[in-house]
């Protein structure tokens, strides 16, 4: 398809047709939108970001006094959304997702698996809460994980990674399981603007055709990357959920995660996941008051999983430090 990037349709017949105005509607992320929903088994609806797309659930579906019950450990981002939001008379409590969420929340929100401790929540024990449930699944993907059959009412993506894959677009989304969810998320997106653009829409939909072969490949080579890692001497712990290219490793403090950072050739040291290049950083230069100084987070990318790991050994190979050497 290519990319309409019109504001205006004109009318037909003195009447509005299904595109009249791109904030209401636009012929690229509808078509984004169909394949989104046909791969999560709901009604999708694209975001300017992932960002965007927690923003504008929260204002559809969430009110002042309610209480979201948030997975500790989820992307730090979403907290700093919510944070805003606290503003606005939202209460947001932390909780363990691997088990029940807390009594008394209004709304649960998980993370599968949670950027970057990687851990994967109790979907069945979310379920059985009355409250509703959202689970961003950004780094599992609908490849591994639907979230809408495990009974979430919505499941969100930061589409800016894994299901736009280049690192070339900035997108959200937001599947849900009820037409009239869908219904009202549509008609707040409209109302407040928080829409995506034609462009990334396009370059979304060029994504997706290759969504399945990329996150197989970078599964293949994250788990072998893993076990290594967790071999290596200097490397303290390892967590990898099992799925998908996203898993994150301790070396001892701020000093040593700095070298391997400043030290690797093919991996890129740079924020951001799911795309087709490697990348990795120290998460304690966002998040420093709840990782550990030498957490390293790493997207794996399709690069040849020989090339990532020579390049890790490399990295990870401290001058002067007998640790690296035992
Ligand atoms: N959810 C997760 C799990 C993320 O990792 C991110 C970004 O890193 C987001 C949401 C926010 O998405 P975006 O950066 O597209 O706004």
């Amino acid at each position: 398809m290519s990319v309409d990037r019109s504001t205006i349709w004109p009318y037909r017949d003195g009447e509005p047709g299904e595109f009249y105005y791109q904030r209401h509607a636009h012929p690229t992320g509808v078509e984004a939108e169909r394949e989104l929903g046909r791969l999560e088994g709901g009604r999708a609806l694209l975001f300017p970001s992932g960002a965007g797309a927690t923003t504008a659930f929260a204002l559809a579906f969430l009110s002042p006094g309610k209480t979201l019950a948030l997975a500790e450990g989820a992307y730090f981002g979403t907290g700093q959304t919510f944070e805003e939001l606290g503003r606005w008379g939202l209460r947001v409590v932390e909780f363990d997702q691997t088990g029940s969420p807390p009594e008394g929340a209004d709304f649960v929100w998980l993370e599968a698996p949670s950027n970057p401790f990687l851990t994967m929540p109790d979907l069945e024990a979310a379920a059985a809460h009355p409250a509703r449930v959202l689970v961003d699944a950004t780094a599992a993907t609908p490849v591994f994980l639907r979230p809408l059959e495990h009974g979430a009412d919505f499941v969100l993506h930061s589409a800016t990674k894994y299901l736009a894959g280049h690192d070339d677009a900035q997108l959200g989304v937001v599947a849900c399981k009820r037409e009239e969810d869908a219904a009202r998320l549509h008609e707040l997106r409209t109302r407040t603007g928080i829409v995506a653009a034609p462009d990334p829409a396009y370059l979304l939909l060029r994504g997706l055709k290759t969504l399945e072969v990329r996150v197989r490949r970078q599964t293949e080579t994250a788990t072998e990357l893993a076990r290594r890692l967790r071999e290596h001497p200097a490397v303290e712990i390892v967590r990898y959920a099992g799925i998908g290219g996203l898993l994150s490793f301790d070396v001892a403090g701020a000093e040593e995660a700095r070298h391997v950072e400043t030290s690797l050739k093919v991996i890129t040291n740079a924020t951001s996941l799911g795309g087709v290049d490697s990348l990795l950083e120290a998460r304690a230069r966002w998040e420093p008051e709840r990782v550990p100084a030498g957490l390293l987070r790493l997207s794996v990318g399709l690069e040849s999983p020989e090339e990532l790991w020579a390049d890790l050994e490399q990295a990870l190979d401290f001058p002067g430090n007998s640790l690296a050497r035992e």
